[in-house]
């Protein structure tokens, strides 16, 4: 098997490559190298996807005639490789990755005209109003009720873990419109106007001490009848469409960058005479999670091979979802190790854009324990792992 790029394939990593180095202020890869979560922040986030629009590259994922690029899967491949190498900061993906697909997939021809151009260009940011007290994994026992009032619904009840709400004005939101028969056969799906009368949105604060959750407050809030996507009472099957493109994300980017980061810590990190890189258990717990995600890789480029040929992630989303989240977890606790002793002073304001006092201990070691404690989440967050494998366990093995 001959794995190595065509020279056109070559010629594409080489213009993506220049295009980068001239595209990434300092100031966007000093905020990307700080990044300790999932998100980016806000400003670096949008600044970044402005820069991305403007070349036509925000969605690679996308068909052509929605905006995406038209690139093969092996570009899109070696863009996201290119992106890891050049430290960009990472999009917020409730827009791109989620409302963009469902739009595409489900929304009518005028939601698509209206909404997609303003995604990808930043004009509006998008959170998820999926989740309520009581209602995560058994999701369909969501209560917010919306009722009929003419062309209008009032939309009455809370949202909760929304994250980024304080950024978002706009919600796409699981509302119950009926409590007869199954619960999941009473819920539509509706696009709400976070600006909206009647709206509260309180920050909740994670253990890593940021604010990136918060809960949702709906109080008698008017969302117009078009602003639904799929008939009434047929939001599940939207929802359920929508979750498989969050389920399914290149998580191995992520542990690609974090391992870089750990070797590179390792290096300089002294053990005796020599360095923890030379430490032949350390280096073996560095081998196999490079190891278990290159295979995790493969796995994605399966499925975007197949997302490629028209077909949505299916449940192949939530294996995926479930290697990346538990395999990232690893590399995490392999970056606090690397860090040893450095990993003991909590140094947010080290983390800080353009901060000029030096941190305690190697640089590159200042976001690893942070990033292991947001990190947390992530067995967690789009589904639990447990309820991943229930999925698996039925869809794929027909358990
Ligand atoms: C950082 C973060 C960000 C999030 N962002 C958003 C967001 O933007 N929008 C949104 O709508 N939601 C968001 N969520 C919510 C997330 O989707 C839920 O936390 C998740 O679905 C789990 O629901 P729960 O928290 O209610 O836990 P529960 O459903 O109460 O589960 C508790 C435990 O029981 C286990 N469990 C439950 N049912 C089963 C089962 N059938 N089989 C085996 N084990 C089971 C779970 O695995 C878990 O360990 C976010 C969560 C986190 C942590």
């Amino acid at each position: 098997m001959d794995i190595r790029l065509s020279a056109e394939d070559e010629a594409f990593r080489q213009m993506v490559r220049t295009w980068l180095e001239g595209a990434l202020t300092e100031d966007l890869r000093d905020s990307a190298r700080k990044r300790t979560s999932l998100w980016q922040d806000i400003d670096t986030a949008m600044a970044w996807q402005r820069i991305l629009h403007q070349q036509g590259w925000a969605a690679p994922d996308w068909p052509e005639a929605y905006g995406g690029t038209g690139w093969t899967i092996i570009q899109r491949y070696i863009f996201a490789q290119e992106c890891i190498r050049a430290e960009t900061p990472a999009l917020i993906p409730m827009s791109l990755k989620m409302c963009g697909p469902m739009l595409i997939g489900h929304g009518t021809d005028e939601q698509k005209a209206h909404y997609l151009p303003r995604i990808l260009s930043g004009e509006d940011i998008w959170c998820q109003g999926y989740s309520e007290p009581g209602a995560g994994s058994d999701l369909a026992s969501l209560r917010t009720m919306a009722v009929g009032d003419g062309d209008d619904y009032i939309v009455t009840g809370t949202k909760i873990w929304t994250s980024y709400a304080q950024h978002a004005n706009m919600m796409f939101a699981l509302v119950r419109t009926s409590t007869e028969g199954k619960q999941q056969e009473g819920i539509s799906f509706l696009l709400i106007d976070m600006t909206s009368p009647g709206i509260t949105v309180k920050p909740i604060i994670n253990m890593a001490g940021a604010h990136e959750l918060n809960q949702v407050f709906f109080d008698d809030v008017r969302v117009p009848k078009a602003n639904r996507v799929g008939p009434e009472n047929g939001g599940w099957t939207v929802a359920k469409y929508l979750l498989q493109f969050e389920r399914f994300s290149m998580g191995s980017i992520e542990i690609h960058r974090t391992l870089d980061k750990v070797a590179k810590l390792a290096r300089i990190t002294p053990v005796g005479a020599a360095t923890l890189a030379d430490d032949p258990a350390f280096a073996a717990s560095l081998s196999q999670l490079r190891t278990a995600n290159q295979a995790l890789e493969a796995t994605e480029q399966r499925v975007m091979a197949s997302l490629s040929a028209g077909h949505s992630p299916g449940p192949a989303s939530s294996f995926v979802n479930i290697l990346s989240a538990e395999t990232a977890q690893r590399a995490d606790e392999l970056g606090v190790e690397a860090c040893g002793y450095f990993a003991a002073p909590w140094q947010p304001e080290a983390l800080e854009p353009g901060v000029n006092r030096a941190p305690v201990g190697p640089e590159i070691a200042v976001p690893l324990v942070p990033t292991c404690l947001s990190n947390r989440m992530k067995t967690i967050a789009g589904g639990s792992s447990e309820v991943q494998r229930n999925i698996v366990a039925k869809a794929i093995l027909g358990l």
